[in-house]
């Protein structure tokens, strides 16, 4: 059997970054170490570094409460505010947020200090959109849907700059923007879209149009794994879905020449690595 793993599978830039800065403070050994909410979307990862004594921070309150240690940012960041806290608590702070997602921060301070309204395309509730809206000087309004885009009721002329959260999906933003076009602001409009969704979509694609079998690998809730499930499976019929090596059913591979893997964004290295190399096995 051939196998041919995408090169994308897996963690993205940001989140494998944030990961590897929890290891590296724990192989420093400094404890109390914390970080602000679970570093990823994936239990294995967290759990293994609760073992290693890293505890989550589940809310801005558990934060105001500690007295010392080390409080890690996520690749997703925070806004200001947190920082503040954490060094008015006289913590220390490591900042793993992913730089696509700085810029936004720098871009949103700036241009709201200059007086333009922010504008965020994304979803509201979002951990990311959280922390770009605590960047800003003026309150941020939050577009993610047809109806909102149309209900945006500034005057015309305002200055406003519209920004997105990296993870949406770049055609709706842009049908967004044109909306809010027609509003005659006087706009600046950045696309803040990081693209390592789409690239790990597009090779997922291609993969799967030339194996004759295709693994998915991704936690039962990542919606993100959901989606490569799907375009994997209107490219190759054969296509599986898997959590961890566990789920792979090698009698169904047996008679298959080549075999494509790709995995979700929160599917550490080492769980594509077990079901490689079982499939070789
Ligand atoms: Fe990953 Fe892109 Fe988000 Fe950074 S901005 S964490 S690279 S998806």
């Amino acid at each position: 059997m051939q196998i041919k793993v995408a090169k994308s599978a897996g963690f993205c830039f940001g989140v494998q970054r944030a990961v590897d800065t929890v290891y590296e403070q724990v192989e420093k050994g400094i404890c109390p170490i914390y970080t602000y909410g679970p570093i990823i979307h994936n239990e294995v990862v967290v759990q293994d570094l609760e073992e290693k004594g890293v505890k989550v921070l589940e809310s801005r309150d558990e934060l105001e409460h500690l007295t010392e240690g080390t409080v890690i940012i996520r690749s997703h960041g925070v806004g200001k505010e947190i920082y503040d806290l954490i060094q008015s608590r006289g913590l220390n702070c490591v900042d793993a947020t992913c730089p696509f997602v700085k810029k936004i921060h720098r871009t949103v301070e700036k241009e709201s200090a200059s007086g333009r309204q922010i504008i965020i395309i994304g979803n509201d509730k979002h951990p990311e959109v959280e922390g770009i809206k605590g960047w800003c000087h003026t309150p941020a309004i939050v577009v993610e849907s047809v109806d909102q885009a149309e209900a945006c009721e500034l005057p015309e002329n305002t200055l406003v700059c519209i920004v997105s959260q990296t993870t949406f999906n770049y055609k709706k933003f842009q049908d967004l923007v044109e909306i809010l076009d027609k509003k005659r602001y006087d706009k600046i409009v950045v696309n803040t879209i990081c693209n390592a969704t789409e690239e790990r979509q597009t090779e997922a694609r291609q993969i799967a149009g030339e194996v004759d079998a295709m693994i998915v690998i991704g936690g039962s809730h990542s919606s993100n794994t959901q989606k490569l499930f799907e375009i994997c499976r209107k490219e190759c019929e054969n296509t599986f879905y898997i959590q961890t090596v566990r789920d792979l059913d090698m009698e169904v591979l047996r008679s298959t020449g080549l075999v494509g893997i790709t995995a979700g964004a929160s599917t550490p290295k080492k769980i594509i690595e077990e079901v490689q190399t079982k499939c070789q096995s």
